[in-house]
């Protein structure tokens, strides 16, 4: 009942929910209580949260951001809610994010911008804007997010807190509405590394309704935190620390290499030479994916559909120029060019080339290093509006958090401070699966 009060009092300046779900809640709180009564005491028992917009909801309205799913109501709980439920969570509602989670900024969401809590004039990052606003401005303890170049740790980053994206298939994408899936992955945003991990721990795991989620069994996320630092090999790429990064970013991760030293970590220079054609090759497979998983909202079979239709096709064209907004349609645009025969070998199947030697970069990178350091983000947040006539430079905001996407491995944003009033994030990378190590070495760190 405080945060939802809360919530009441301080988001409307920060608009991080799309929906409150206040009764659903206040009866998800009772039963957790009644469990409690009973003896049980798991760690989310009772434990507020709440879901980035794209995880379906039974009857509760999942937008993605877009108007062109403003009706829609999910027949069924996406895997991730339905654990997190079943763990005793209860979510307040459901968060802004970017259309379709296609954004770095919470810019393109169709409910509006989501504002940073820690200078209203500046993005919260994004696509999980809504959660990491929430999470920072402490209406929820964590929330929900999904990564699919960096929507997890960027923002997290930019809101001063600890964001995980999960190795590709350890959390189950079943119900998690698609962006480009191949690359999209659920995880948690949380103030701490301790918190994430009680949220991965029930987040994780596999789902035989999601044909990607893999077999594998979980590590214990809690027992691995207090395992000391000593003789952690810490990779710095040296890519990481060109052109385009904010010096005072880069001071800031060199601080967080000094305190890991004296935790115990010895640091070495590495370099993963394909990190320049990441952007290149990520707004192409990216784009593509979008423009096919896309294309069933039809205005026939999901959400909005346009008044007065002349025929089908004038109904296929209306309603999706009217239901989709520019960010999105951009996409669409790009996605079926690169797709279309005739391009199809020189931009997409190229991307997906450079995709395996990026890979076999992180590969050869961990044959001599435990994890990989370097900065989230090349700028700290920026002012709202700023970027909204520059798509370029706002996908160039996304240049360190890509290659994790694309590899499939692990990746974990940690706050490292501020600067001029501005929270600073550290990413940490680690091989696939080993999502106790990024939560250890956050832990230690913290
Ligand atoms: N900013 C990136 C994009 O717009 C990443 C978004 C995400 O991870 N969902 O595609």
């Amino acid at each position: 009942r405080s945060l939802l009060t809360r919530i009441q009092q301080i988001d409307p300046q920060l608009n991080s929910f799309i929906t409150v779900t206040e009764d659903r809640a206040l009866a998800q709180a009772q039963a957790a209580d009644a469990r409690r009564a009973k003896g049980e005491n798991g760690a989310l028992l009772g434990a507020p949260i709440g879901h980035k917009d794209l995880f379906c909801t039974q009857g509760i309205r999942t937008s993605c951001g877009s108007k062109m799913l403003d009706n829609f109501e999910a027949p069924y709980d996406a895997t991730v809610v339905d654990r997190l439920a079943a763990a005793g969570a209860v979510s307040l509602g459901k968060l802004n994010m970017d259309e379709f989670a296609m954004g770095s900024a919470n810019e393109s969401s169709h409910y509006g911008p989501v504002k940073n809590p820690w200078d209203l004039s500046r993005v919260p990052g994004g696509s999980s804007g809504g959660s990491a606003a929430a999470v920072a401005a402490r209406l929820l303890p964590a929330a929900t997010g999904s990564d699919t170049g960096g929507s997890i740790r960027q923002p997290a980053a930019l809101t001063n807190l600890t964001g995980l994206k999960p190795t590709y298939g350890r959390v189950s994408r079943w119900g998690m509405i698609a962006y480009a899936s191949s690359l999209d992955q659920g995880g948690p945003l949380a103030r701490t590394a301790e918190d994430c991990a009680l949220m991965l721990g029930v987040m994780a795991g596999f789902d035989p309704k999601d044909s990607t989620s893999v077999d594998q069994p979980l590590d214990d996320y809690l027992a691995a935190l207090s395992k000391p630092l000593t003789g952690l090999r810490v990779g710095l790429p040296k890519e990481y620390f060109g052109e385009g990064l904010d010096s005072k970013i880069a001071d800031a991760v060199m601080v967080a290499v000094e305190a890991l030293k004296k935790l115990g970590a010895t640091v070495k220079d590495i370099s993963l030479p394909n990190m320049q054609h990441a952007i290149p090759s990520y707004y192409v497979i990216a784009p593509a994916e979008a423009s096919s998983n896309l294309s069933r909202f039809d205005g026939v079979r999901f959400g909005y559909r346009c008044e007065n239709p002349v025929d089908l096709t004038d109904l296929y064209k209306r309603s999706r120029a009217e239901g989709f907004g520019d960010e999105v349609r951009r996409r669409i645009m790009v996605g079926t060019y690169a797709l279309s025969a005739g391009y199809y070998d020189a931009y997409y199947l190229k991307a997906q080339k450079i995709r395996r030697l990026i890979k076999n970069d992180f590969v050869s990178a961990f044959a001599e290093v435990d994890v990989i350091l370097g900065p989230t983000t090349p700028n700290l947040a920026w002012k709202l509006g700023e970027k909204n006539n520059d798509p370029v430079s706002a996908y160039l905001e996304d240049i360190y958090t890509i290659t994790a996407n694309l590899a499939g491995i692990p990746g974990l944003s940690m706050p490292a401070g501020f600067i001029d009033g501005l929270p600073v994030g550290v990413q940490l990378l680690a091989p696939y699966f080993q999502e106790s190590r990024l939560l250890n070495v956050a832990h230690q760190y913290q």
